[in-house]
């Protein structure tokens, strides 16, 4: 199936999942097998040294897995994929061939919070640093490069602030820089937004989200561009130097575009292990079939509901890009034409209180800690992701005592809306 000839549409029902072979089965089956057994000796010998591709152990690829790794690689518009079984076992996986004791990475200081967690307290323990910086100013980051800097990391559509970063500005940034862009296009999804049209080296996704999309299945996902030179400013050994766990292959040489997507299965899957199991990968090639059609219904009511609180008494603000007043509804146009996504926060009058009194309140909405469900979802940050947190750093975050963050699902949007009419009556009546 040539991919360049079909729609974003067309690719999300096919891309990857051709008839079996075997069967003649038209849905994708599920490869529910730890092992493959080889052909002879020759062959088991030429699929460990690389030389030929196919299955060995389901740890570092699966048939199912493979089917999904092609569709987000179409999507993407990139060269290869890899999955992971957590989004952010993709960031790790991600990252793994690029750094080293000693690397930098430039980071967004507006990164979902677990992200910003794995930069400041887990990323250190690996001897890597990350550098916060605001993403706001795209200069930022090029006054934060070092000799020692390894990659930038931004979000294309941040979660919760409803952020959108200048992907192009950075990414040119990157390239003067000799460090690959990495974003994190989970709440924008393929749909919305495809970052390597505008640079960016490798996209990493939780499809724990929007891609699965009903809240079945941990997943995650790194997409290669195939475009990055891993050769030539000598910063990424493990990718254009001899790898010793290979007899000294070198895998730019070796596999060229396909390096980077080859190491994250060879070296990053096997050594690291945090592979996705087959049912996960399954169940988000279903949710990926009708991505389109959420992400159209998902946006059209997330625009409504965040106009219908605009205009609420109750509310203070309401922080939804696709509204004209935003700070970045130009960067919305530009990169999220087709709608600024689903989640947003919106801030209450009198605060703590009348936040939590929200979320009892709510019949419709489940009150819970994801994003990007065929259902609505709310949350109050500061009484729990960012618990920890101490009033400034939640404050900073985007986490005050009056926020609330909603994810806002493919329901009938006049059900959307009278669920959170009767949860602001009920929580602000005297
Ligand atoms: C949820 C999320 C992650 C982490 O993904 P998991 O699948 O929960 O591990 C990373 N980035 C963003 C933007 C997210 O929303």
């Amino acid at each position: 199936m040539s991919d360049k000839t079909y729609g974003f549409e067309t690719l999300s029902v096919h891309a990857g999942a051709a008839p079996d072979p075997a069967t003649g089965a038209r849905a994708l089956p599920i490869y529910q097998t730890t092992a493959y057994v080889f052909e002879d000796a020759d062959q088991a010998a030429a699929l460990f040294n690389l030389q030929t591709v196919g299955f060995i152990y389901s740890r570092l690829t699966n048939p199912t897995n493979a089917a999904l790794e092609a569709r987000l690689a179409t999507l993407e518009g990139g060269r290869g994929c890899t999955v992971a079984s957590s989004g952010h076992a993709a960031q790790v996986l991600a990252l793994f061939p690029l750094m080293a004791p000693g690397a930098e990475i430039v980071a967004s200081s507006r990164l979902y919070g677990g992200s910003l967690q794995q930069m400041r307290n887990t990323y250190p323990k690996f001897g890597w640093a990350a550098k916060i910086v605001d993403a706001d100013d795209p200069e930022n980051f090029k006054r934060a490069v070092t000799p020692n800097t390894k990659a930038f990391f931004i979000e294309s559509l941040a979660n919760p602030g409803g952020v959108i970063s200048d992907i192009e500005a950075i990414a040119r940034i990157a390239e003067a820089a000799g460090v690959p862009l990495l974003v994190d296009n989970t709440l924008a999804t393929p749909w919305l937004c495809k970052p390597i049209d505008y640079g960016a080296t490798l996209i990493v996704h939780s499809t724990t989200k929007f891609l699965s999309g009903t809240g079945t299945s941990m997943g995650g996902a790194v997409v290669d561009s195939g475009k990055f030179d891993w050769a030539k400013s000598g910063k990424f050994p493990s990718l254009a130097g001899p790898e010793p766990a290979y007899h000294g292959l070198n895998f730019f040489e070796s596999f060229g575009d396909m390096a980077y997507t080859f190491h994250s299965h060879a070296v990053g899957l096997r050594d690291l292990g945090p592979s996705q199991a087959p049912f996960n990968a399954w169940l988000t090639m279903l949710g990926i079939e009708t991505l389109g059609l959420r992400m159209e219904r998902h946006c059209a009511n997330a625009q409504k509901v965040a106009e219908y609180l605009a205009k609420h008494p109750a509310v203070a603000w309401v922080n939804y890009a696709g509204l004209p007043d935003n700070k970045y509804h130009q960067l919305a146009r530009k990169y999220l034409p087709k709608g600024a996504g689903s989640i947003f926060t919106f801030g209450v009058k009198g605060g703590y209180d009348v936040g939590i009194k929200v979320v009892d309140s709510v019949e419709l909405f489940s009150h819970l800690a994801n994003i990007g469900d065929a259902k609505s979802l709310i949350i109050h940050p500061a009484s729990t992701t960012h618990r920890q947190l101490s009033d400034e750093q939640r404050v900073a975050a985007g986490a005050g005592p009056d926020v609330l963050r909603l994810s806002i699902g493919i329901e009938t949007v006049d059900d959307i809306i009278a669920d959170l009419e009767q949860a602001l009556e009920k929580a602000t009546k005297k």
